[in-house]
């Protein structure tokens, strides 16, 4: 059989089973609100939780850098990619993190890559939470086919007990990884609890905050410090810049020899292009407003309350859909089968509002939902309409017995 004809079997089967994956182009942008093959539409499922991916002094800090320094960082890090904005984003992204010092990756699925296949111990084991990220199985995966006597584990979602019963099974010094957010439900990881179970089996906990850097905690310091927990309790902490900071990139904050190991042994750090200056001096204008306007934040918070207290009272009486009960700007509905929330999410799509229809294999099988996602640029009249035409769709959907 030729590349092209499994392929092609491949796609017809993705299709068959309401899997596949479409992209959408945006074509005009302001704020929240987009434009999408001419059509307006109300973005509710972008990660850009603070609105502030548009904001005029992040655009204003890249393009005086562009205009100063131009647009590509020209190499690696370790080469001469290295410039004074990575320098200085990395001094804030550790002072905003409190911890001695942080490393700049070009995306957090790098990051995610480059922390579990440097740290993983080398004879031992790499244990994730099953809900993890995709970047992070990959990693653990990435691990253990690098060297053999790392095992990659997982433990069943936020089950202290069944982390513990693999703690006992491995070797002392596991690497323990974990979302801090977790990114199709919404929920925030027991990090005080997972903390105290790695300090009694001397294992090393990282957590990944691609959903809570920029969001929780005072000037969106991030979930381990929203959970009063330092350094010591968890020793890498992992942020992207792509989501509330409205930029790009990631970055790993920790101890000094954390940050020197990884510049010496991680390879998706060691062998790829720096971020252009330009992207570096926009996430460190980004944190620039962050430490000086908590405004950000308390929109979003009051846009998440005011969403829950809505949705609760208008689902309630639907027994066919569960609103997750996430208190973070993820607000996931589940629907359970593939076919209703495509139906829904296209029903909502042609009201004007754009939610995610997120299926397997990014969730569970029979868990497909609607990843409703908040942001501080939201208003309470868009969040009240994406409501009464979600409460419409399921009304019709329900009535067309999809
Ligand atoms: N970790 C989590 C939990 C994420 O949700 C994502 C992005 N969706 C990543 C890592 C990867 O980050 P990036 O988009 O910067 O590669």
């Amino acid at each position: 059989m030729t590349l092209e004809t499994q392929l092609q079997a491949r796609l017809a089967e993705r299709q068959a089973a309401q899997l596949y994956r479409q992209r959408a182009t945006v074509s005009a942008k302001c704020g929240m609100a987009q434009e999408v093959a001419g059509h307006p539409l109300i973005n509710f499922c972008s990660n850009d939780y603070l609105g502030l991916s548009s904001h005029p002094s992040l655009i204003r800090a890249a393009q005086h850098v562009l205009d100063s320094f131009g647009f590509g960082s020209g190499a690696s890090h370790l080469v001469s990619g290295h410039s004074h904005f990575h320098h200085q984003l990395e001094q804030a992204l550790a002072h905003a993190t409190q911890r001695p010092r942080a490393l700049l990756f070009s995306t957090g699925y790098m990051a995610n890559l480059a922390l579990v296949t440097a740290l993983a111990p080398r004879s031992g084991a790499v244990i994730g939470d099953k809900l993890n990220h995709a970047s992070l199985v990959d990693a653990g995966q990435l691990a253990s086919a690098q060297n053999p006597k790392t095992e990659f584990l997982r433990y069943k979602h936020c089950q202290l007990k069944d982390l513990e019963r693999l703690l006992n099974k491995v070797p002392a010094g596991a690497l323990v990884v974990t979302d801090g957010v977790f990114s199709m439900d919404g929920n925030i990881a027991p990090l005080a609890d997972l903390a105290a179970l790695c300090r009694d089996y001397q294992a090393t906990l990282a957590v990944d905050d691609a959903h809570g850097f920029g969001c929780l905690g005072d000037q969106g310091g991030g979930s381990v410090l929203a959970a009063g927990l330092s350094v010591d309790d968890v020793p890498v902490y992992m942020g992207t810049l792509g989501k509330a900071v409205g930029g790009f990139g990631a970055f790993v904050a920790g101890s000094e020899s954390l940050i020197e190991a990884l510049i010496q042994f991680a390879r998706p750090y060691v062998y790829t292009t720096a971020l252009p200056p330009a992207i570096a001096a926009g996430n460190l204008a980004s944190l620039e407003l962050l430490q000086h306007d908590v405004s950000f934040i308390a929109t979003l918070n009051a846009n998440i309350a005011y969403f829950r207290q809505r949705a609760e009272a208008l689902l309630a009486s639907d027994g066919s859909v569960t609103l997750l009960p996430s208190q973070t700007a993820i607000q996931p509905v589940i629907l359970a089968s593939e076919t209703r929330v495509l139906a829904v999410a296209a029903a909502l799509r042609s009201a004007g509002y754009w939610v995610g229809a997120i299926r397997p294999p990014t969730v569970p099988a029979g868990t497909a939902r609607l990843r409703i996602t908040l942001s501080a640029a939201h208003t309470k009249r868009q969040i009240d309409g994406l409501l009464s035409a979600l409460t419409m769709a399921l009304k019709a959907e329900a009535g067309a017995g999809v």
